[in-house]
């Protein structure tokens, strides 16, 4: 399974606490993330993450992108909703494409647990007869 990984900056520890708790599942599955946050999980966990830019830059219209390519087959994004972001536009198209492509998405850590636990127990597998590859 291809799972992107981002957090705004207020919820980049929690999203490090996420992948050091639940890093055996997740070091089976390809990782993709926004930079910074790809940069402190991967340095607190040692799992291997394909890094794009930094959201404000354009990091998650790359996640989108790959979405609209089918080519992700789980969202973990930890949003901030105290915060105005001033690319929120983006992440406002990019849950859209989650919809419009069926992906499981979790924007805070109570679901992002649920999909986790079901990513386990291999509830998520339909997902491999959407996306082979
Ligand atoms: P970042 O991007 O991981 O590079 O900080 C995510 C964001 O805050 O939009």
């Amino acid at each position: 399974m291809n799972i992107a990984l981002i957090a705004h900056d207020t919820k980049k520890e929690l999203m490090v606490q996420f992948c050091i708790a639940y890093c055996g599942v997740l070091s089976r599955n390809n990782l993709c993330a926004t930079g910074t946050t790809g940069k402190m999980v991967e340095q607190a966990t040692g799992l291997n993450i394909q890094r794009y830019l930094s959201g404000s830059q354009g990091g998650d219209q790359q996640i989108s992108a790959r979405i609209s390519c089918n080519e992700i087959d789980l969202l973990l994004f930890f949003r901030d909703p105290l915060t105005a972001q001033p690319h929120e536009p983006n992440e406002r198209d990019l849950l859209r494409l989650c919809d419009v492509h069926n992906i499981p998405v979790a924007t805070n850590i109570a679901t992002a647990e649920a999909l986790i636990h079901a990513l386990e127990r291999g509830d998520l597998d339909w997902r491999q007869l959407v996306n082979p590859a």
